[in-house]
């Protein structure tokens, strides 16, 4: 069982951005009332809570069953045989885990968690894009609502996307919602020697796209020997000058096994607090920038759905709709496996 002491060993070295915001034993012993209840419904309702890698290290540290990035919690809802799955994240992810059990309660604890790439297109904007470009295969983000996924064929994350997009066999690919990612495929695939027809809807990621090579500059100048890691959703100019680019739970595997000792990470800074917290024993610098959606997430929130969900927190998606969206899924999977 969760201590207010074992929490803040957990708590304790995460430093992102202002010092005064640092956790203290006394903030971890008011949290326990809430994360002690949340426990108890989860046992009574056979509840598992999956949280994202962005939120709130008090909640990723304290009731979460899993915790990774999008393609990691959506393997985990897929395996999941409890009867609720709590989803902590934003609409999307929640949306995705109802897609892959329709028979099972998702609950949606942030129903107003958008996010400015499954936000920037729409289920009719891709019916359009298909007449006018017929002999494409429609490949999207995992970060879409389910009626995009239900016009798309295949679905991707970015932990698999360069891998899925050269293994589709036809050369011309639609990739949507991310301009910026599938910029960073193009090259990848040139890299390779691979030369397919991609057209690329023009979203992007409010986090970051903010990011730009100079920082990675001035970073290097500053920090002899420092390794630099960049999420996929970042412009090329700034992949380019990375040492590895990757997923959230890739960098954090990443970080596991590589023998350097100080890290700068370029995305949101969630996973900066995790990776102090997971090696206190290295130096982690981040961008500090915060996805304002993913940090709406609250404990109070997740009690709130597990004992009393709102109509809007608990996600509903129309037969057809799920049907056409879980092919486009199953189609990430299959490519993986
Ligand atoms: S960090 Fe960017 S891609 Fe992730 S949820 Fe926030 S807005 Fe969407």
């Amino acid at each position: 069982m969760i201590t207010a002491e074992k929490l803040y060993e957990k708590l304790k070295d995460i430093q992102v951005g202002n010092p005064v915001c640092r956790f203290t034993q006394e903030h971890c012993e008011l949290l326990l009332p809430t994360i002690r209840r949340i426990e108890e419904l989860k046992r009574e309702k056979n509840a598992i809570i999956l949280v994202h890698n962005y939120v709130a290290p008090q909640i990723f540290y304290s009731v979460a069953d899993y915790t990774g990035d999008s393609y990691g919690l959506s393997k985990k809802a897929k395996e999941s045989d409890a009867d609720v799955i709590v989803f902590s994240a934003v609409r999307f992810m929640a949306e995705t885990a109802k897609i892959l059990n329709p028979g099972k309660v998702v609950l949606d604890p942030n129903p107003d968690g958008g996010c400015s790439l499954a936000d920037g297109i729409t289920a009719k904007d891709v019916i359009r894009l298909r007449k006018e470009f017929p002999d494409h295969t429609f490949v999207c983000y995992i970060n879409t609502t389910a009626e995009v996924k239900a016009q798309c064929d295949v679905c991707v994350t970015s932990s698999n996307v360069y891998a899925i997009i050269e293994k589709i066999p036809n050369d011309r690919i639609y990739f949507l919602p991310d301009r910026l990612m599938g910029e960073n495929v193009i090259k990848h695939l040139e890299a390779r020697g691979v030369n397919k027809d991609i057209q690329l809807w023009d979203g992007a990621c409010y986090v970051h796209e903010e990011y730009q090579p100079e920082s990675i500059d001035q970073v290097r100048r500053n920090f002899e020997g420092v390794e630099i890691l960049v999420h996929p959703e970042c412009r090329s100019s700034v992949v380019d000058k990375a040492d590895y680019v990757g997923s959230t739970s890739q960098m954090l595997d990443h970080v596991r096994e590589s023998k350097r000792d100080s890290f700068f990470l370029l995305t949101e800074c969630g996973l900066t607090g995790v990776l102090q917290s997971e090696f206190p024993e290295k130096t982690f610098a981040g961008s500090c920038t915060l996805c304002k959606y993913m940090k709406f997430n609250s404990l109070e929130d997740i009690l709130s759905v597990l004992e009393n969900p709102s109509p809007r927190s608990i996600v509903e998606i129309d037969l057809e709709t799920q049907k056409r969206a879980l092919q486009c899924v199953e189609r990430m999977f299959h490519y993986t496996s």
